[in-house]
């Protein structure tokens, strides 16, 4: 049995390895950890190593977890740990329903998951009564596969313009997930299509120069997905096992 700190310091060192081999510094790729699989107990680890960023992709499971991580913040310090360096931010990475943004919304730093024109304009409504903005980038279906959820790349510029006149979003990027496959190098089209799509959009009219997040990569091909350009990588198993619930 590996402890998570064997774990987690395994995989921040292959993501800092694929960073260097593509030319880039460690520093420019972010791990968000993935909770769906992850015990409470492992997450509170996880802040006492110093992780910061967390992601989740079942609204369900989300708030629950937000919940009790979010009590145990503010026992902490009753437990003499010392303050944390940076507060948690929550990423939601799943196909999210219209009527369950309003949840997700108040509690999430970053949005990886708007996958419609319709998603969008219920988080823009939600926002403005909350009177927040909230960060959101597109999730694009590369290898249109059926099952998965995400805009086909070719109408990814007309959500990003249409994004663009919503005042409470801002678009921060894109984010991919590849097919399964045993063979991570399968990935690496997929993951170099999406760069190259978002390298065109980051020179579009509709984009700012905070147009600038690119989340790809799973516990079965980060690497892949860094060598091709992300920036943020979304890793679950890797980290907290696969068979944990
Ligand atoms: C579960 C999940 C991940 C993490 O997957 P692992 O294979 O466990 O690393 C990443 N992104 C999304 C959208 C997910 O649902």
């Amino acid at each position: 049995m590996t402890t998570m700190k064997e774990r987690y310091e395994q995989v921040l060192h292959r993501i800092s390895a694929a960073a260097e081999k593509s030319g880039r510094s460690a520093s420019d790729v972010h791990l968000v950890a993935v909770t769906k699989k992850a015990t409470v107990e492992d997450v509170r680890q996880l802040i006492d190593l110093g992780h910061a960023d967390f992601g989740e992709s079942r609204v369900q499971h989300f708030t629950q977890i937000e919940a009790q991580i979010s009590e145990y913040i503010g026992r902490r310090k009753e437990l003499g740990k010392p303050d944390l360096t940076t507060p948690i931010r929550w990423h939601f990475i799943g196909h999210l329903q219209r009527n369950k943004c309003r949840r997700v919304v108040q509690l999430t730093r970053l949005v990886h998951s708007v996958d419609s024109l319709r998603l969008a304009e219920e988080l823009q409504e939600i926002a403005e009564k909350k009177k927040i903005v909230v960060e959101v980038l597109l999730q694009t279906n590369i290898s249109r596969e059926r099952q998965k959820t995400g805009i086909a790349p070719a109408a990814v510029e007309y959500l990003l313009e249409q994004v663009g006149t919503m005042p409470n979003l801002k678009s921060r990027g894109m984010m991919c997930m590849a097919p399964y496959n045993e063979d991570p190098e399968e990935s690496r089209p997929v993951f170099e299509r999406c760069n190259e799509l978002f390298k065109d959009m980051k020179k579009s009219k509709h984009c700012e120069d905070s147009f600038n997040i690119l989340s790809m990569g799973m516990s079965n091909d980060f690497e892949v997905a860094v060598e091709s350009g992300a920036n943020i990588v979304r890793i679950g198993s890797a980290l907290f096992g696969d068979d944990a619930t």
